[in-house]
């Protein structure tokens, strides 16, 4: 069976890494040999891809700050978000398989074609991104994520490793976070080194055409938070359930990422709200929002539905870890 796979991402190098270890003969296309991609590296600590990420650091306090002004923070006996090394773990996947480094591929005579291009088919609405990774002596364990009620997105600040911060912005209102970025470094941080400085699109909207599509090519990201790392893994397990099994491929994928989807839907529709809503209103929506431990954490590993939120419910009562997908 020969497989293309159009974008050695989170999905398309998890995909191959599957395939390949039962023999299929896979080609990855991509624009670049190596993954460059800039990501926050944020997963929740609820899920275990197939090839295992290397771990750089492990989080279990946040902070929430609304207009400069910090509205709350929580910490947690267990760690709620794992910082992972990606472009090391998707690097090591991509090894695998063969790789073709080509803008132009030729794609006759596969038995599938996978689109795993990210947001980069370009066909939904997205927010422009930059993130930079700063050295600092000024350093805390603390996650901080900084809302800026006269834009849609938001800044994030997440320890990386000891005296290293992943630090970004995006905001779909304002296309050169570089330079919010910037500003935004110079108040909050005061003295820091710049050891890599990279920007990129994160997919928002709705996307139409999901066939064959897996990752962010097909949509597969929590528009509130960015979260896009985990649902594109598991979208590339059932792909690869999928086509080992000899399943209806698109079939197969619509039923099993219907949770996650609808997950996804539940947020574009509150970016929306909050997207048409005064300044004022956006300001006291997310003071409430930002108060309440139940929804934290169900925001803090995109479960915003009526499941996900009794799920938070329990965790926060029992003070303890669960460990499921979603
Ligand atoms: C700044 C930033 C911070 C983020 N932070 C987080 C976070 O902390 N946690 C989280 O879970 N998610 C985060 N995300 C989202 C997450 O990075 C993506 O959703 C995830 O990487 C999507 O995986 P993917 O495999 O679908 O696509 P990608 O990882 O985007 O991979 C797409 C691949 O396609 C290749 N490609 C592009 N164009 C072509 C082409 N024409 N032909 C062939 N190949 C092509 C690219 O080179 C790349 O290798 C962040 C995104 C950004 C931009």
């Amino acid at each position: 069976m020969k497989v293309a796979i159009l974008g050695g991402g989170v999905a398309g190098s998890t995909l191959a890494y599957l395939l390949s270890r039962v023999n299929y003969d896979v080609t990855i296309f991509d624009i670049s040999q190596n993954y460059i991609k800039p990501c926050g590296d944020i997963v929740p600590n609820v899920y275990s891809p197939p090839y295992n990420w290397p771990q750089t650091f492990r989080i279990k306090r946040f902070s929430f700050y609304i207009d400069g002004e910090r509205i709350y923070d929580v910490e947690y006996n267990h760690t709620k978000w794992l910082v992972i090394d990606k472009w090391e773990w998707i690097n090591k996947m991509r090894k695998y398989s063969k790789i073709k480094v080509t803008h132009d591929p030729v794609l006759k005579g596969f038995d599938y074609v996978i689109d795993s291009r990210g947001p980069y088919p370009m066909d939904r609405e997205l927010v422009y991104t930059t993130r930079a990774i700063v050295e600092t002596e000024n350093f805390n364990d603390e996650a901080i994520i900084e809302f800026d009620t006269k834009y849609t997105g938001f800044y994030w600040i997440f320890p990386s490793k000891e005296n290293e911060y992943n630090i970004g912005a995006g905001f779909l209102e304002y296309k050169d976070s570089k330079k919010l970025l910037y500003e935004y470094l110079k108040g909050k941080i005061g003295n820091f080194k710049i050891k890599d400085l990279r920007g990129a699109p994160i997919s928002i909207g709705n996307v139409s055409n999901k066939r064959f599509r897996i990752g962010e090519a097909r949509g597969l990201v929590f528009p509130l938070s960015g979260e896009g790392i985990r649902p594109s893994a598991i979208s590339a397990e059932y792909a690869f359930e999928a086509i080992y099994k000899n399943k209806n491929f698109n079939e197969f994928l619509d039923e099993k990422l219907k949770i996650i989807e609808k997950r996804i839907k539940i947020q574009i529709i509150l970016l929306n709200i909050y997207k048409h809503s005064s300044f004022n209103l956006r300001r006291t929506l997310m003071k409430l929002f930002f108060k309440n431990d139940i929804l934290i954490d169900a925001y803090l590993e995109d479960k915003l539905d009526i499941d996900g939120i009794i799920e938070s419910i329990k965790s926060v009562k029992q003070n303890g870890s669960i460990t499921r997908k979603f």
